[in-house]
């Protein structure tokens, strides 16, 4: 088989591994240039915000696993295929001269033994970071059940690392994927976590948490030096905030680090004033002295991310829920991505060829995942024994307001920043601009579509200098069906407009 069979076999093999954007994109070419279908190349974010195309591949597809959700199982009746290190790595740093590619994702099944596989990937690897100088991105998936070492040496050569969860409960991995361990999916997350704890060493306490402080402040001296509140000092350090932000709340905080840099010299003066800071970001925000990376070697540093598969086995939205929320307090995820199970195999154990797959809860779950990561949620606040299924109608935000309907609605000019973030409508850089603009003025009603806010969801739950603007009563019901209405005549007004114009 030559490289390219193999290519085409690999490449189609790797689509449902969902951990970057362009997966499943469904669109015929119709024979014409271009083809969202077609697998090979995926795209990711770097961290300035650019899109960089990847390579996306698998390393092998011959599996001595049989996970009945899978295309690649053992007694999948298809063709095989496996790279040599050297192969994949030419072929990789053949397509980034050409410029068809800025990076590699490399995903793999399990051929022998976690251990040889993972030994193979980690050599393809090598070779491109230090034969052929390759500095670009790397995406690299741990095989559960490698062992530590090789965990430890294929962060040394990838950005992102990533153990795929796939089926969020116990049950269901025994059931759909015998071979595979809880314990061998976890062993490697935390000791990546660990391992990034370790390379980035964190030297100041936590400053600030939820509004309180937690342990110490720090004083700028000079340079990259601070001092710590027990009068020791710490040289080579930098501020650094845990919690992603949104753009703006970044270059804030960018704008306030280089003022910091710019005072020089006196500690009381240049204390860094985390209080008053606190007022523009979300809580929940850990400000930390990190330790400038002295290692010359660097671990990993896009963080590790996982994959969920939605809708194989029985797990509910809540299972998923929370222990993504586990992951992400646990093993300080970058990202949990889900994928909607589509059906591949004919088994007992798994939802009908027929069945679509479950796109729309996939969707909705990317949506609580959200208000999870940048919107203070709790996953018992969205869902609970009760209630395990998120509303496909609604998105989860006005359906969490609506079963909260007695908090709302709320004053615009008087909420916190987290209080404004529970109001539908009102997103981070919203919220923010109100607060910044509440400094010099109320908040007026017309002002808020320009601040972002999107008033068609809003104007149901919040006040304006004491005046409401939605429903004559706030019943959830009602507001409930008047948002559907909208939804629906959005939709129809969509497919209006070609009517019209003939
Ligand atoms: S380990 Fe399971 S999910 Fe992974 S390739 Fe093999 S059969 Fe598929």
């Amino acid at each position: 088989m030559d490289r390219y069979e193999k290519l085409k076999i690999l490449a189609d093999s790797a689509k449902y591994d969902v951990s970057c954007s362009t997966s499943g994109v469904r669109r015929s070419n119709g024979g014409k240039i271009g083809n969202t279908c077609a697998a090979g190349i995926c795209h990711s974010w770097s961290a300035d915000g650019r899109c960089i195309s990847l390579l996306k591949v698998l390393f092998t597809n011959r599996c001595v696993y049989d996970c009945v959700y899978c295309v690649n199982r053992r007694t999948a009746d298809c063709v095989r295929a496996s790279f040599e290190p050297r192969e994949l790595a030419d072929l990789t740093i053949e397509f980034y001269r050409r410029n068809y590619i800025e990076g590699l994702f490399l995903s793999s099944a399990v051929e022998v033994s976690p251990d040889y596989t993972a030994e193979r990937i980690l050599q393809c690897l090598s070779i491109l970071r230090y034969e052929y100088e390759f500095a670009g991105y790397i995406h690299a998936k741990i095989i559960p059940g490698a062992s530590q070492e090789l965990v430890e040496q294929l962060g040394f050569v990838a950005d992102r690392l990533s153990v795929n969860i796939e089926l969020p409960t116990e049950k269901d991995l025994k059931l759909l994927a015998p071979q595979k361990k809880a314990d061998a999916i976890f062993r490697p997350m935390k000791q990546i976590t660990n391992t990034l704890i370790e390379h980035k060493r964190l030297i100041g306490p936590g400053i600030m948490f939820k509004g309180q402080h937690l342990n110490t402040e720090a004083h700028y001296i000079k340079g990259n030096d601070f001092m710590l509140e027990d009068s020791s000092v710490q040289k080579e350090a930098r501020l650094r905030f845990l919690t992603p932000v949104s753009p703006e709340e970044r270059e804030m905080r960018v704008k306030m680090q280089r003022e910091i840099a710019a005072a020089g010299g006196n500690k009381e003066t240049d204390k860094i004033n985390i209080e008053k800071e606190h007022e523009h970001t979300a809580s929940g925000d850990i400000y930390v002295l990190e330790e400038r990376n002295r290692h010359k070697k660097v671990f990993a540093p896009a963080g590790q991310t996982t994959q969920m598969i939605v809708g194989a086995g029985n797990e509910t939205d809540r299972q998923i829920l929370k222990l993504s929320e586990s992951l992400y307090r646990t093993f300080k995820m970058k990202r949990v991505f889900f994928s909607a199970y589509i059906p591949v195999s004919d088994s007992p154990l798994l939802p009908d060829k027929s069945v679509a797959p479950p796109l729309s809860r996939e969707h909705r779950i990317y949506q609580a995942d959200w208000l999870l990561r940048f919107y203070g949620f709790r996953a018992d606040e969205l869902l609970n024994e009760k209630h395990p299924f998120l509303d496909i109608e609604m998105d989860p935000k006005i359906s969490w307001a609506l079963r909260h309907i007695g908090r709302f609605p709320v004053e615009v000019n008087k909420a916190s920043f987290e209080e404004l973030l529970r109001i539908p409508g009102i997103g981070t850089t919203s919220a923010y601009r109100i607060l910044r603009q509440r400094r010099v003025a109320s908040v007026r009603y017309e002002d808020l579509k320009k601040m972002g806010v999107v008033l068609k969801r809003a104007k149901y739950f919040l006040t304006c200098s004491g005046k409401y603007y939605g429903l004559a009563s706030l019943d959830p019901e009602e507001i409930r069906r008047e948002l559907l209405e909208n939804t629906q005549e959005k939709q129809l007004s969509m497919f209006a407009v070609p009517a019209l114009q003939r």
